[in-house]
């Protein structure tokens, strides 16, 4: 299988960048191919701005939207955005691999998706109508590939637990797992989380490598998160409201996913 890390942490020597040689050493030794995206060493640009356009008709304003779908549909993207989108789409599952800086992503890597992430390509995909709101969440240009996070934090476990100070880690990687990664079509698996990472030496580095270990080892094999489909019925649409009658009770985030018995068996 094809898989693509992306990655975003600015130093080689760093416990994210063992984390990193880790994952790839283990993919490869299980027969896979890999591919990183090591956003710093490329010096990703990590800002969306009129330069993302190859050309642009003079004295024109740049509308971010209108300006992406332009370049993608007309082949004046800049090469480094062209060039992270075959690797999407070469890759059978991805990893986004970061610590949690501000509890989201570092900026490097939430500009590779505002920029990668171009209008006909992550989002303005399918038909927009007043019965039909796009491709997205659950379909899409990344549909039937799988991804994961691999997310290195400084707080304690309990921090984030369900009444824990920082939030519930499921409510802030929601953004990341359900609004970038399921929007465009991927299988979300659950995350890979170290927690309360200054703790760590060779002995605890090599209990969170084993653990790694298991998660990339069953990547193919383990359930992904259930959220619900947008377009197999669960939705009202054009209002993109949860019916009444799934998951009932539930509001906020957690509406978002099917509870156990409706959990679809892993593929492979
Ligand atoms: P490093 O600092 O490189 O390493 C961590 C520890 O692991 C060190 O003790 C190091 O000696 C050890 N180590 C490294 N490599 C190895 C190895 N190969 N073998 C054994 N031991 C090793 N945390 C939160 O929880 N929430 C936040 O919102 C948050 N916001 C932040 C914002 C910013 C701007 C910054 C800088 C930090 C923030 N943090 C936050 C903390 C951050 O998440 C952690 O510092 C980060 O996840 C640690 O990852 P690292 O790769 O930088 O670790």
């Amino acid at each position: 299988m094809h898989v693509l890390l992306v990655y975003a942490h600015p130093e080689p020597q760093s416990l994210n960048g063992a984390l990193k040689d880790f994952t790839v050493k283990r993919l490869e030794a299980a027969g896979h191919t890999v591919q990183v995206s090591d956003l710093y060493a490329m010096q990703w640009k990590a800002t969306l701005d009129a330069d993302d356009t190859l050309e642009r008709k003079d004295g024109e304003p740049f509308h971010p939207e209108r300006d992406s779908k332009h370049a993608f549909e007309n082949g004046l993207q800049t090469p480094d955005i062209a060039r992270e989108q075959d690797k999407l789409r070469w890759a059978d599952a991805v990893i986004l691999q970061f610590p949690m800086w501000w509890f989201s992503m570092p900026a490097i890597l939430k500009g590779w998706v505002e920029r990668v992430y171009a209008y006909g390509f992550g989002y303005g995909v399918g038909e927009h109508s007043d019965t039909r709101w796009g491709n997205r969440y659950g379909e899409g240009t990344l549909a039937g590939k799988r991804a994961m996070l691999i997310v290195t934090a400084g707080g304690w476990e309990s921090h984030y637990s369900p009444r824990g100070i920082n939030g519930p880690i499921d409510d802030l990687l929601f953004p990341i797992q359900h609004g970038i990664l399921y929007y465009p079509g991927f299988d979300v698996l659950p995350p890979y989380v170290v927690y309360r990472t200054g703790r760590t030496d060779e002995t605890r580095f090599s209990t969170i490598c084993d653990a790694l270990g298991h998660r990339l080892d069953d990547l193919w094999k383990t359930l992904p998160i259930p959220f619900h489909p947008q377009n197999a019925g669960a939705y009202d649409i054009p209002e993109c409201t949860l019916r009444a009658d799934i998951t009932p009770g539930e509001v906020g985030f957690a509406a978002h996913v099917a509870p156990p018995a409706l959990r679809v068996a892993a593929k492979g």
